[in-house]
């Protein structure tokens, strides 16, 4: 045996999986040596070709198919829940989560501890559902109230703590992190990637880089977590015995203005920006994009860049979201009191983002 633990990340293609994946295969990373599975429905992409990584082709929402995927992994000691259906839907969410859990926990003797991923839509309210509540106030802090309304993360958070009674010394950690920075294109929410491909777009039709969001979101303070520190901060709660049990925000621990990424957004592209002007009229990532669909496939051939459908890369209804969001910090003292000291400069995040989807050409 040339390892110490061994981890069941389970959305390994996803923004946050991907990350996990890197920073376990690390030779200095807590916990380690690591062994790594990966779980997603889709065939092992190109991109995720660490020879060490073994990749499981599982789709979890089929409870058979679970079973005869997961239960000859008996040598797994972590589990990271880095995984959603891409709908709000509880019941659909809670049985995939359910079924990992039912299998992993009976058949593997060693398994410590659950890692599940929520989000800051714990305090905000899920999008089906955000006009029927007033969220909490911000900064959100982790001992906020739970909403009166149906929320997957209220449901994932339940089945987290009530499976993992099962095993004795078996713990658990839920993170709520913000919007996150990181570089999957296949992931049903990457900011990063969406407004790139939304710049190179605009590159490719030579128009200038025009900001489509509300004059709060352009100028309020907003928070980010950066891929790899939210999987640190996975890690971190794995290993430290005082992080048992319990929630954790995740942010970057800084705030920025949309105004200022989105200059450095058009340097990164070589547009000409235009930002919120004043009196504008509202419109929509989504509507600017809709029917963009050959213009990527030809952006695609024209740079030799690896093959993408423009609705896996990009998630416009996501920067819809963003770009009328308001006030939406997350506190990270929790999580510093008990020793997670890391963060990471959100421009750095967002520019280090861009730069590794070009490495892998992802996009031009
Ligand atoms: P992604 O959308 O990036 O990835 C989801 C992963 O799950 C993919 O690897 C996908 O692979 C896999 N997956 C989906 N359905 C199945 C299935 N039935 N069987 C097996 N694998 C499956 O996930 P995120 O990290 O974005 O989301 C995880 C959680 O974090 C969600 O609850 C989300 O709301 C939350 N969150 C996300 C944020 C963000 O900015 N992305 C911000 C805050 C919270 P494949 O498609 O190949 O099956």
């Amino acid at each position: 045996k040339d390892y110490n633990s061994a981890a069941l990340i389970v959305g390994i293609t996803g923004i946050v999986g991907s990350s996990l994946a890197e920073m376990l295969l690390l030779p200095d990373t807590p916990g380690g040596p690591w062994k790594v599975y990966g779980v997603a429905r889709r065939p092992r992409p190109t991109w995720l070709s660490d020879r060490r990584l073994n990749y499981i082709q599982c789709d979890i929402s089929n409870s058979k198919e679970t079973i005869s995927k997961l239960s000859p992994l008996t040598d797994i000691t972590h589990i990271f829940y880095v995984c959603w259906v891409g709908s709000e839907d509880c019941d659909l969410n809670g049985s995939m989560f359910r079924n990992v859990l039912r299998v992993v926990i009976p058949i593997a003797p060693n398994l410590q501890h659950v890692c599940l991923q929520t989000g800051i839509k714990y305090y905000l309210g899920v999008f089906d559902e955000r006009y029927k509540q007033e969220p909490h106030d911000s900064p959100f802090t982790e001992d906020l109230p739970r909403l009166p309304i149906p929320n997957f993360y209220y449901d994932l958070e339940d089945i987290l703590a009530e499976e993992t009674k099962a095993k004795l010394g078996l713990t658990w950690s839920a993170h709520r992190p913000a919007l996150v920075f990181g570089f999957s294109p296949c992931s049903m929410m990457n900011m990063v990637s969406t407004i790139s491909v939304y710049a190179t777009i605009c590159k490719h039709e030579n128009k200038p880089l025009v900001y489509p969001g509300s004059d709060f979101s352009w100028d309020c303070y907003y928070d980010v977590v950066d891929a790899d520190l939210l999987a640190e901060q996975q890690i971190w709660a794995s290993m430290e015995p005082k992080a048992k049990n319990q929630a954790f925000n995740c942010s970057n621990g800084d705030v920025f203005r949309w105004k200022h990424m989105w200059k450095i957004l058009a340097e990164q592209f070589g547009l000409e920006m235009v930002g919120y002007r004043k009196g504008q009229k509202e419109t929509s990532m989504a509507e600017l994009m809709k029917g963009k669909e050959p213009v990527w496939d030809e952006i695609v051939k024209k740079h030799n860049l690896v093959p993408t459908k423009l609705n896996d890369i990009a998630a416009f209804w996501l920067a819809d979201v963003v770009f009328y969001s308001d006030n939406r910090v997350s506190c990270m003292n929790k999580s510093k009191e008990l020793g997670f000291l890391r963060f990471k400069d959100s421009t750095k995040s967002f520019l280090d983002s861009i730069e590794k989807m070009r490495a892998y050409r992802f996009i031009p």
